[in-house]
């Protein structure tokens, strides 16, 4: 069996990662400080709470349990916050990554898929953005994975690490058996912000209405959480194969704008939801849509979730059974 280790995951994307790990005959161990993942999310998985900064837990980890190949995805993920405290985003994403990376070398591990990001390629000069799309990052989220996808991509080409970094456009949905969901603390992702505001009479705001776009909001091309995971296992195979580096975006390719979305919310959960048009988020690109022609060409990788109504339903199921999340 192989021994895979992931970082963050106990968040949202790891722990349906670490559900298709074990589903599919391997053996994830999950290191994760908890800070904003959830312990009851990862079920009966190896479990060790710490964080990347803990160089001596990360290394004993490591050694306790015969690791293959590190899936990484423990990260501060947020536009907006990066933008108000950037070194929080370079410490924690980029010089935390790097003691990974480091540990990793010390033990002999030299597989790594990365949790990377659209937020990469900054304002799109077209759609869909394919990877040979120049990567002009417009907030210190991007900028921090864009650094730490060259950092591996030198690595490469010094002979010292394989990696695997993918691109994931908006992360949505939740696990269609309806054992995992999202539970972020604060929340600030569209969709659940959209479920909070349906289930309490409330409105959500949407952050910039004067975008260069049809209806003037942001546009954003949402992908399924499973068919996400489905890719990580895909470039864990690929890696087992030998020496290999590469990047590989993940969306559906449709791109559907705030207002849609909520339209969408409104007739999948039967309910009226108010609004409140705001002022841009800083940092906010203005349409992100995904070419996902390479991964499929290349891995083989196929959505099995791709319709946005889809996505939102299996999310809308799992947050009317945990209107509190994960009560951990
Ligand atoms: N958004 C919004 N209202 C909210 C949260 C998000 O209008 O309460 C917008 C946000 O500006 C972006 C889109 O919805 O254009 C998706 O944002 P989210 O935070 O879900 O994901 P991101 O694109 O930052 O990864």
């Amino acid at each position: 069996m192989s021994y895979i280790l992931v970082t963050g995951g106990a968040g949202f994307i790891g722990s349906h990662v670490v559900k298709e790990l074990l589903r599919q005959g391997y053996q994830p161990v999950v290191y994760d400080n908890l800070q904003t993942g959830h312990r009851k999310a990862i079920g009966d998985a190896p479990f060790v709470k710490g964080d990347l900064a803990d160089r001596e837990k990360l290394k004993e980890t490591l050694q306790s349990y015969p690791i293959q190949a590190v899936i990484h995805f423990a990260a501060d993920c947020l536009v907006g916050e990066s933008v108000e405290n950037p070194v929080k985003y370079f410490k924690n994403n980029v010089r935390k990554g790097i003691h990974l990376i480091e540990i990793m070398e010390e033990v002999g591990i030299n597989k790594i898929v990365f949790s990377s990001s659209a937020a990469v390629y900054g304002e799109p000069h077209e759609i869909p953005i394919t990877e040979e799309h120049p990567c002009l990052p417009t907030n210190p989220y991007g900028e921090t994975k864009w650094i730490f996808e060259r950092v591996l991509q030198t690595l490469f080409k010094t002979g010292k690490m394989n990696s695997i970094s993918l691109r994931y456009f908006n992360a949505a949905g939740a696990d269609p058996e309806g054992e995992l969901g999202e539970d972020h603390r604060p929340e600030t992702h569209l969709i659940p912000m959209v479920f909070r505001a349906a289930l309490n009479n409330s409105s959500v705001p949407i952050l910039g209405t004067d975008y260069d776009t049809p209806d003037g909001t942001c546009i954003r091309d949402y992908i399924h959480v499973s068919d996400l995971s489905h890719a990580h296992l895909l470039a864990l195979k690929k890696l087992e194969e030998g020496r290999f580096a590469g990047a590989y975006n993940l969306g559906n390719g449709n791109g559907y704008s705030v207002k849609e979305v909520i339209k969408v919310v409104s007739r999948v959960t039967g309910k009226r939801i108010g609004v409140i048009e705001s002022a841009r988020r800083p940092g906010d690109p203005s349409r992100l849509v995904a070419s996902s022609a390479k991964i499929k060409r290349e891995l083989g990788w196929a959505q099995k979730y791709p319709g946005l109504g889809t996505i939102i339903d299996t999310a809308w199921q799992w947050f009317c059974k945990h209107p509190e999340g994960y009560h951990d």
